[in-house]
């Protein structure tokens, strides 16, 4: 695939456009309890080197036996990346010196891979959409890490990751701007969420990103990239391409050539760097590990794991547009999130979808973001929130009393319908008590009341008027329909 770019996207130098062209590797840790090869746990925040087995720290004699939970994982992020599962793939051994790895290889996949080729359909804001080529996944080892906080003249290692089972899942160069390749990876970190195959934290590093970026004058063949090493936000994403597509377009401007390299971004700074030439593949003297027979699978195992896959946000959207009627921004908005899905779904459970879309994106998902709550941690519960819009349905609550209701719950907790009796909630819809508010306003508003036939926006007054006497607990149709009979209208 080698898709130009839209003409918004292309970027303006000194002398005429160009465009950039980006791929990407990402490293995801696979969510399993043990390592690859390993019986050593793989949880967060332990005490350095306590989750490290003799094989994690490379005794002598000890071999490896490959984890088919992590296995199961790498064949399930396939299925929902729609890619091919290759029944056989190979382990090599890509030899290389960093204090970290005290094997002196990585255990990794390279010319067999367990997944092939596969594709993720991106949704931008404004309505467009990217279909992204994988090329390909494969699992392979995490190595330790150094610290060099501890000691004045010494680094310590850490070999608690030494082991951890990754995923690299390498896309094609299929984005067009730095836009394209953070939604890339949103959608990329959505779906291995609903998958469960990796938590997707880039702050605890458990995905990273190695970003690939060149530049072109439109239609003209590939440039030269850089590869810039393990960004960990996607904002650094967007920032690391925009700098780098610049000090390229910069570079070429002025006559010079693009080096392949590997590069560093510098959150702090905003700019990347060059860190080392880049290094080719017969750098590592790749060999199949010898220690690993070739990991073979049979067609019911694959199919086994595919009839267990859960619903992927791809389908949700389409089944929440289609089904329940929702706005495409709505199902985009409500699907991102696995748990933000689950929430939506359970309010909407029994009860219009719209309202309940609605009521979760304002009302629910405004307040949680300004108060940096996630929704796993919402303070008002799916069975409350449903509560609030069925008090509201029955017409037993206002509108205006449900964001009070909502209010009350979000500070104080408990049961919306309890409240509503104790603290005489209720929306009066006792014609006579409403008729006698109406009759007392209009009485003591005759001018107003004089040009409510020529001012439609005269009984709009009158309505906030009755409303605000009321408490806002009279149903506010029938305060309408009286008026308008008052009024003549
Ligand atoms: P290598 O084997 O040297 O790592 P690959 O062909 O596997 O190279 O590509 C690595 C990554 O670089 C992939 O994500 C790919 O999409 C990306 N890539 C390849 N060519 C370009 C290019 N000209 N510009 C930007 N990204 C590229
Ligand atoms: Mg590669």
């Amino acid at each position: 695939m080698n898709a130009h770019a839209k003409p918004s996207k292309l970027i303006k130098g000194a002398d005429g456009d160009w465009e950039v062209v980006i791929g990407m590797e990402i490293h995801a840790q696979v969510t399993s309890r043990s390592k690859l090869f390993s019986g050593a746990s793989t949880a967060f925040g332990g005490a350095p080197n306590s989750h490290v087995s003799l094989v994690d720290a490379a005794m002598p004699g000890m071999l490896p036996v490959i984890n088919e939970e992590c296995v199961r994982q790498a064949v399930r992020t396939g299925l929902g990346l729609k890619a091919a599962i290759n029944l056989k793939s190979v382990f090599d051994r890509k030899n290389y010196f960093y204090p970290d790895l005290p094997q002196g290889y990585q255990i990794s996949q390279y010319k067999s891979p367990i997944v092939g080729e596969g594709k993720v359909v991106v949704d931008l804001p404004d309505g467009e959409s990217v279909t992204v080529g994988i090329e390909r996944v494969h699992l392979e080892q995490d190595a330790g890490k150094l610290l060099h906080d501890q000691h004045p003249t010494m680094s310590y290692v850490d070999l608690n990751r030494s082991g951890v089972a990754l995923m690299e899942i390498v896309s094609r160069p299929d984005l067009r701007s730095a836009e394209d390749a953070k939604a890339f990876v949103s959608k990329l970190r959505s779906i291995l969420r609903y998958l469960g195959t990796c938590d997707g934290d880039m702050e605890k590093g458990s995905l990273r990103a190695d970003v690939n970026v060149s530049v072109r004058r439109p239609g003209a063949p590939f440039g030269t990239r850089c590869e810039i090493k393990n960004v960990n936000s996607i904002r650094f994403i967007g920032q690391a391409i925009d700098y780098e597509s610049r000090r390229q377009i910069e570079t070429l401007e002025e006559g010079g050539t693009i080096e392949q390299e590997t590069r560093l971004f510098d959150p702090n700074k905003g700019e990347t760097r060059s860190m080392r030439s880049k290094e080719e593949a017969h750098d590592y003297r790749y060999f199949p590990d010898p220690d690993l027979l070739p990991l073979e699978l049979t067609q019911d195992f694959v199919d086994e794991l595919k009839k267990g896959l859960p619903e992927l946000p791809d389908q949700k959207k389409a089944r929440l547009i289609a089904d329940m009627g929702l706005s495409a921004y709505d199902a985009d908005v409500l699907v991102a999130e696995r748990e933000t899905a689950d929430f939506f779904e359970a309010v909407a459970r029994g009860r219009d979808p719209k309202i309940a879309a609605n009521w979760v994106i304002n009302e629910l998902a405004g307040r949680l973001n300004r108060e940096g709550h996630s929704i796993a941690d919402s303070p008002v519960s799916a069975g409350q929130l449903g509560a609030i819009l069925d008090l509201m349905g029955e017409g037993t609550i206002s509108g205006k009393i449900a964001k009070d209701l909502f209010e009350i719950v979000w500070t104080e907790g408990g049961d919306p319908r309890a409240i509503v009796e104790q603290r005489g909630m209720k929306q009066v819809t006792d014609l006579g008590a409403i008729a006698a508010v109406v009759d007392g306003i209009v009485a003591a508003n005759p001018d107003k009341a004089a040009q409510a036939k020529e001012k439609p926006a005269v009984l709009g007054w009158f309505v906030g008027q009755v409303m605000k006497s009321s408490g806002g607990k009279a149903n506010p149709k029938a305060v309408n329909d009286l008026l308008k009979q008052k009024l003549g209208l």
